[in-house]
């Protein structure tokens, strides 16, 4: 499986970073040893200084596709939980003053916690309507609603299957909204879809 992470989709997160607006969705992929499951532990890698927490709303692709139409992306993923886009900002802000890759502060092991559980879409009225949070140590620290995307779900679905196909389990973290902030050791990490805590993390 792979995991797939849309860039600069909330116009308010974009501001902070100095970003300009995507044309089109920009994505970059993580490898299958970023993921972080079952609420574990985040180990502090000793490799940055600057370790940032990203959160965001995760979309599990159901079936395999390629080329998917707008109209059918609905089709291509039943279940959505919440993650973590942990980043290396450090590497990063390195990465894109010199115009390299930003896979080395993205994609290192552990980098992508998710939700142990993933819900089903029909609980919500819409896919584009969905409030999320994190709080660390007891304080909401970012907030978003899935309206404020740049690119909606469908879109991003369809996008990314014209170059890159997808298998059954394949995961789509959607961006972050403004709020990204740093983690530091001891940080006890939970993020909500609506009221409900879907994903803890403590970090060590
Ligand atoms: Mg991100």
């Amino acid at each position: 499986m792979k995991i797939i992470c849309i860039a600069a989709n909330y116009r308010s997160h974009n501001e902070e970073m100095n970003f300009e607006r995507p044309a089109q969705p920009v994505f970059f992929i993580k490898p299958e040893t970023a993921l972080l499951r079952n609420n574990s532990d985040f180990y502090y890698p000793d490799f940055s200084k600057q370790i940032e927490f990203e959160t965001e709303i995760v979309v599990k692709i159901c079936k395999m596709g390629k080329c998917v139409s707008p109209k059918f992306a609905h089709r291509y993923y039943e279940e959505i939980g919440i993650g973590l886009d942990i980043t290396a900002r450090d590497i990063q802000n390195d990465a894109r003053a010199k115009g390299l890759p930003w896979f080395l502060s993205k994609g290192f092991d552990s980098s992508a916690p998710i939700s142990p559980v993933f819900v089903s879409k029909q609980r919500f009225e819409s896919v584009q309507d969905i409030d999320f949070s994190l709080k660390i140590n007891g304080n909401v620290v970012q907030s978003g609603n899935t309206r404020d995307m740049l690119f909606s779900i469908d879109e991003i679905v369809s996008y990314v299957s014209q170059f890159v196909t997808y298998k059954t389990g394949d995961l789509i973290f959607t961006g972050t909204p403004k709020g990204v902030g740093p983690l530091k050791i001891g940080d006890f990490c939970e993020a909500f879809i609506g009221q409900e805590k879907l994903l803890e993390m403590r970090v060590k």
